[in-house]
């Protein structure tokens, strides 16, 4: 069975660059172990006979870019590859710092989610409404998205200006992404799903990572300062 019928992941896991693979080796794995119950045994020969048609493989293949290898089980299904599973590096959906909202991080963790397992579609609105919980969260005002972008462009007691700017840029984008994702069925790539992923993290860093830190700076100072020390 030639390896390309199964795929190789997009992005290598280990330096996460769109790369190429080597194969390096590859193995039929089950059924090694079969089921007797499912067996039917052949008299005339004195064999049992196994239902191989939904069998796993093992494939090790190394990145072009890095060399390191990467592990994946590969998946038949009657007979005919289906795809792969990766297994090693163990693939860990990515999670926000605890800082953020629980709405915001139920979103992101359920996008994150959606997209590894391939549910591009599905990720692209749970991402959507992460960047408007992320809005409503800091206008303080839950309403009408399109709306609230706008809201949020001119309040300017929130964040500065520019970072303002950058998220609304995102906000719009997310929202047509969202939007087009419900309403046309569009599937998105995972390097544009990736995209809105890393540009999620860099927006909550700056919402509620960074001003968590500052407050826990000034508190510990302020703690002093109240101790005499
Ligand atoms: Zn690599």
């Amino acid at each position: 069975m030639p390896q390309s019928d199964f795929g190789t992941p997009e992005y290598c896991p280990n330096c996460h660059k769109a790369s190429a693979y080597i194969p390096r080796f590859q193995a039929i794995v089950l059924p090694e172990y079969a089921n007797f119950a499912e067996a039917y045994y052949d008299a005339v020969n004195g064999l049992y006979f196994f239902d191989e048609i939904n069998r796993i493989g093992l494939r090790i293949v190394s990145c072009l870019s890095c060399s390191q290898s990467v592990v994946l089980l590969d998946l038949f299904k009657d007979g005919k590859p289906v795809g792969f599973n990766q297994v090693i590096p163990r693939e860990e959906a990515k999670k926000l710092d605890t800082v953020a909202p629980d709405l915001v991080a139920d979103f992101f963790n359920e996008a994150e989610k959606s997209r590894r397992a391939g549910a591009l579609r599905a990720a692209a609105v749970m991402y959507r409404g992460c960047i408007e919980a992320i809005i409503n969260d800091l206008l303080k005002s839950v309403g009408n998205f399109n709306a609230n972008i706008k809201k949020f462009e001119e309040a300017e007691d929130i964040l500065t200006d520019e970072l303002r700017k950058r998220i609304v840029d995102y906000a719009n984008d997310i929202r047509l992404t969202g939007n087009r994702s419900v309403h046309q069925g569009t599937v998105f790539t995972e390097a544009e799903l990736s995209d809105i992923s890393s540009i999620i993290e860099e927006v909550v860093l700056h919402a509620y990572v960074q001003p968590a830190q500052r407050k826990a700076m000034r508190d510990s100072r302020a703690a002093k300062h109240s101790s005499g020390s």
